[in-house]
C-alpha cells in the first residue's frame, strides 16, 4: 500500500483519519547535528483523539509497571540460592518488561479501534518521522549533550499548545513551530 493510501491527506488526524487536526497535534522537535536549526515535526491530530491518548497513558504504563515488576517480585520471593535469584531476578525483569510492551501496544491497538481510531504510538509508522528519526547523523530529539540513548521508544507528547509555551521564550523555534504546522496544515494556535 501507497503511503498516500496509508495516510489522511495534509490536516486531517492521522490517527482517526476524520476529523481535521487540532493544537491537540503533536510535535516532535529535532535538532541538527550539523547546525544550530531546528526542525518541529508536527503530527495531526484532533480533540478527540488527543482525549483517547490521554486516557490510555495511565492504564498503559500501570500495566508495563505491573508486567516488569510482579514476575521479578515473585522470583524474589521464591525459595533458591542467592545466585540463582539473583541471576532469575534479572531475567523475570527484562522478560517481563518486553511482555509488558508487546501487551501495552496491543491492548492501546484493540481500544483505540474500538472507539474509530489508532494508539498514540501510531505516530511511528509516520513516514516524516521514521525518516527524521532513522537519520540519528542528521538529527537528534535532545537539545544538549549526553542525552539518553533511549529504548526506542519515543514517548515525548507535547502539542502544539504545549511546544508553544515550552519554547515561549525561543524565536528559532516558534518558528520552526510555525513552519511545522503550515507543513502539517493544522492551526498553530
Ligand atoms: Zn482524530
Amino acid at each position: 500500500m501507497s503511503d498516500a493510501a496509508r495516510f489522511p491527506p495534509a490536516g486531517t488526524c492521522l490517527f482517526c483519519g476524520r476529523r481535521p487536526g487540532a493544537t491537540a497535534s503533536l510535535t516532535f522537535p529535532f535538532w541538527s547535528n550539523r547546525s544550530d536549526e531546528i526542525r518541529i515535526l508536527v503530527v495531526p491530530r484532533c480533540g478527540a483523539c488527543e482525549s483517547v491518548h490521554r486516557g490510555q497513558q495511565l492504564a498503559s504504563l500501570a500495566i508495563l509497571g505491573a508486567c516488569a515488576f510482579v514476575p521479578a517480585l515473585l522470583v524474589r520471593l521464591a525459595p533458591m540460592s542467592e545466585g540463582s535469584r539473583t541471576a532469575l531476578t534479572v531475567v523475570a525483569f527484562i522478560a517481563g518488561a518486553i511482555a509488558g510492551v508487546v501487551l501495552v501496544a496491543w491492548r492501546e491497538r484493540q481500544r483505540a479501534a474500538a472507539l474509530g481510531t489508532k494508539p498514540a504510538h501510531a505516530v511511528m509508522e509516520h513516514p516524516d518521522y521514521q525518516a527524521l528519526n532513522a537519520d540519528t547523523e542528521g538529527w537528534r530529539q535532545r537539545s544538549g549533550p549526553g542525552m539518553s540513548t533511549g529504548d526506542g521508544i519515543n514517548r515525548r507528547r507535547e502539542t502544539v499548545a504545549e511546544c508553544r509555551r515550552f519554547f515561549a521564550n525561543d524565536a528559532k523555534a516558534l518558528a520552526a513551530l510555525e513552519q511545522g504546522c503550515r507543513d502539517a496544515g493544522v492551526p498553530a494556535a
